[in-house]
């Protein structure tokens, strides 16, 4: 399986790049899902250029992207094999490796704002399943009724994954950011409702630090997409990040990423990337992964 597309962007002072999913989006879909990737790095980029904090602006990003319902994350969100939400999300600051995670988290519209939450009060790293639940109600998060964040296209997913009889691999649609603010921290966000017809209690790759998504100010930071049952044992943000300490090109390093996800467990996916010096980089073995990036000298997206 090859590398369908890398590349590597300049970056400066601050820059942002999300994803919103690896995946096969049909092509006369691709540019609504490059209109929401684009506006997620516009609200991210308003936090940098004002020196705001990386971990601001990831949260900021993904926060667009689970609000609009062509992705699978927050409204949108694929479904269990019983028809049922369970969303994974996390966040993870660079400079002092705090991170905070929510998994199989019930109908709560913005999951990222709960794993932040996890994060701010740094007792624990992890919450899972009515754990979770309970700890967003604690922390001023209600639920919201299920049918509010269900959309039609979950639906169908759901029901052509049980005709298949088995989960579909990857839903598409996943989100996620990486930035790099004016003070040099670095910061990574993902969030997902994982994959159409998953069993109830799984957890994909998106809510491990080191699997979905990880941050490290020293070497940089990265959100992963893509076969989570492959990410999560290749450690795929954790090898990346591993690389950029030791001084490799943004670009390499997440071609590299992809191709041991590959090269180990045969399953696709994608990555978006960050390095220290605000540069930024992708790269996928999925025929389509949209993204879209801004930073102090330009912008650019892609799909
Ligand atoms: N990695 C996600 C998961 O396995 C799915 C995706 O990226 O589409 O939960």
């Amino acid at each position: 399986m090859s590398i369908t597309f890398e590349s590597e962007l300049l970056g400066g002072s601050f820059g942002v790049i999300v994803h919103g999913g690896a995946g096969d989006v049909p092509d006369d879909r691709l540019p609504r899902h490059l209109e929401g990737c684009r506006a997620a790095a516009v609200a991210a980029r308003e936090i940098l250029v004002t020196s705001g904090t990386a971990l601001d602006a990831v949260q900021a990003a993904v926060r667009v992207l689970e609000d609009d319902p062509v992705f699978n994350a927050g409204t949108g969100a694929c479904l269990t094999s019983d028809a049922t939400l369970e969303l994974d999300a996390a966040i993870m600051d660079g400079s002092s490796l705090a991170f905070g995670g929510i998994c199989a988290l019930g109908p709560f519209k913005n999951p990222i704002a709960i794993a932040r939450a996890v994060l701010n009060e740094a007792e624990h790293v992890l919450y899972a399943g009515a754990g979770a639940d309970a700890f967003a109600r604690a922390h001023g998060f209600e639920p919201v009724a299920p049918e509010s964040l269900i959309t039609e296209a979950a639906r169908k997913k759901l029901a052509s994954a049980l005709a298949a009889g088995r989960p579909a691999s990857f839903a598409g649609g996943t989100v996620g950011a990486v930035a790099r603010d004016r003070s040099g921290a670095v910061a990574a966000a993902t969030s997902t409702g994982g994959m159409s017809g998953k069993r109830p209690g799984r957890v994909g790759d998106s809510p491990i630090p080191g699997a979905g998504t990880y941050a490290d100010s020293r070497g940089g930071a990265a959100s992963a997409t893509g076969h989570g049952e492959g990410i999560l044992r290749v450690t795929l943000t954790a090898e990346l990040v591993h690389a950029l300490r030791s001084g490799v090109a943004v670009g390499s390093a997440a071609r590299a990423a992809i191709e041991l996800l590959s090269d180990r467990t045969g399953m696709t996916g994608g990555v978006i990337a960050v390095d220290a010096r605000g540069r930024l980089g992708l790269a996928r073995s999925t025929r389509t992964m949209s993204w879209a990036a801004e930073w102090d000298g330009g912008s650019d997206a892609g799909s």
